[in-house]
C-alpha cells in the first residue's frame, strides 16, 4: 500500500503538490490522472524519496522509503527521466541495481525475458529506441519482485504495439496482488487500464474514485427512442422522470436519468425522443 498523508511539495512561491491525501491499493491498478504540470511526477519522486515534501508524509507498507531495506524488493518504479548509463548494456545495468540490492543474478535473466531485451542485452543502452528504453526501465522496476510497482507516463512515445504490451503488463501485476500505481495525461489511457482514478490538478486532489463511477458522473447518457405508439411512451417516461419537453417538431427530451457505477438507472441524465 502507498499512503499520502496531506503531502506538499513548494518550489520557491510555486505550490507543485498541495495537501495529498489519498491510498493506493493492492489487487488493482490505480490510475493518477492530471494535465501536465497538475503535479503527478512530484509526487511520485516524493514517494520514492527523491524529493522531500514540504508538508505531509508518504510511507510505502507502513515505512519511509529511505528506512527500507532493499528498497526495490517492495517498490519498483519506472520514472519519466531515465537513469541508464549510455555506454552500459542492458544486461549490466540490471546487475548493477541486482548487486546494490541483494538480488540474485538469475532475476535479471527472468526480467529481461519478461519484457522482450533478451536479444538485446549485451547492446549498449545508447542504441535503444525509447520502447526499448521504456521495457528496460520496466525490467529494473520488476528485478525486485516487489508487492508495489509505479509508473509514470508509460506509453508516452511508444508505438502502439509497445502501448499494448504495458496495459496488459499493469493488469496482469495487478491480478498477481500487487498494488500498481500508473499516471497519465490522457483520460482514454487511464479508462483503458485503470480501476480506481486519482486525479489531481494544480496540484490539488479533485477525485479519488473506482473508474466507473468517475466515469458516470462525469458523462452524459443518451438514449434516442422512436415508437409507433408515441401517446404511451410519452406517459412512461413522464411516469419515469422529469416531464418531457418538446425540442423541435415532433421531439422530445427528457431529463431522465443515466447509469450509476453498480448500473443501476439515476437520475440526471438525458433521454432524447424523435417521433
Ligand atoms: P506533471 O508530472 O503532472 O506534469 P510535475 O510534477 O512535473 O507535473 O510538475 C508540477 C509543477 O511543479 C510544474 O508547474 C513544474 O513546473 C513544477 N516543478 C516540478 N519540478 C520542479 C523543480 N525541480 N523546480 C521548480 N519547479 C518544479
Ligand atoms: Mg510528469
Amino acid at each position: 500500500m502507498i499512503e499520502l498523508e496531506g503531502l506538499t511539495k513548494r518550489y520557491g512561491e510555486k505550490v507543485a503538490v498541495r495537501d495529498l491525501t489519498f491510498t493506493v491499493r493492492p489487487g488493482i491498478v490505480t490510475g493518477f490522472l492530471g494535465p501536465n504540470g497538475a503535479g503527478k511526477s512530484t509526487t511520485m519522486r516524493m514517494i520514492l524519496g527523491l524529493d522531500h515534501p514540504t508538508a505531509g508524509d508518504v510511507r510505502i507498507d507502513g515505512t519511509h522509503y529511505d528506512r527500507l531495506q532493499d528498497p526495490l524488493t517492495y517498490i519498483g518504479a519506472l520514472l519519466e527521466a531515465k537513469g541508464v548509463h549510455p555506454g552500459r548494456s542492458a544486461y549490466n545495468h540490471l546487475l548493477c541495481l541486482a548487486q546494490s540490492n541483494g538480488i540474485p543474478e538469475r532475476r535479471v535473466h527472468e526480467v529481461l525475458d519478461a519484457v522482450g531485451l533478451t536479444a538485446v542485452a549485451r547492446k549498449k543502452a545508447k542504441g535503444f529506441s525509447l520502447g526499448m528504453g521504456q521495457r528496460l526501465g520496466i525490467a529494473a522496476a520488476l528485478l525486485g519482485d516487489p508487492r508495489i510497482l509505479m509508473f509514470d507516463e508509460p506509453v508516452n512515445g511508444l508505438d502502439p504495439e509497445g502501448i499494448h504490451w504495458i496495459r496488459t503488463l499493469m493488469k496482469s501485476l495487478a491480478a498477481q496482488g500487487r498494488t500498481v500505481f500508473v499516471s497519465s495525461h490522457l483520460m482514454s489511457e487511464m479508462a483503458l487500464t485503470a480501476e480506481h482514478l486519482v486525479v489531481i490538478g494544480q496540484g490539488r486532489l479533485l477525485a479519488d474514485t473506482s473508474m466507473a463511477d468517475f466515469i458516470a458522473r462525469n458523462s452524459r447518457s443518451y438514449v434516442r427512442v422512436r415508437s409507433p405508439q408515441r401517446e404511451l411512451l410519452l406517459d412512461v417516461l413522464h411516469r419515469e422522470g422529469s416531464p418531457p419537453c418538446r425540442a423541435g417538431t415532433g421531439r422530445w427530451r427528457w431529463t431522465a436519468g443515466r447509469r450509476s457505477g453498480s448500473g443501476s438507472w439515476r437520475p440526471g441524465g438525458r433521454w432524447c425522443c424523435t417521433s
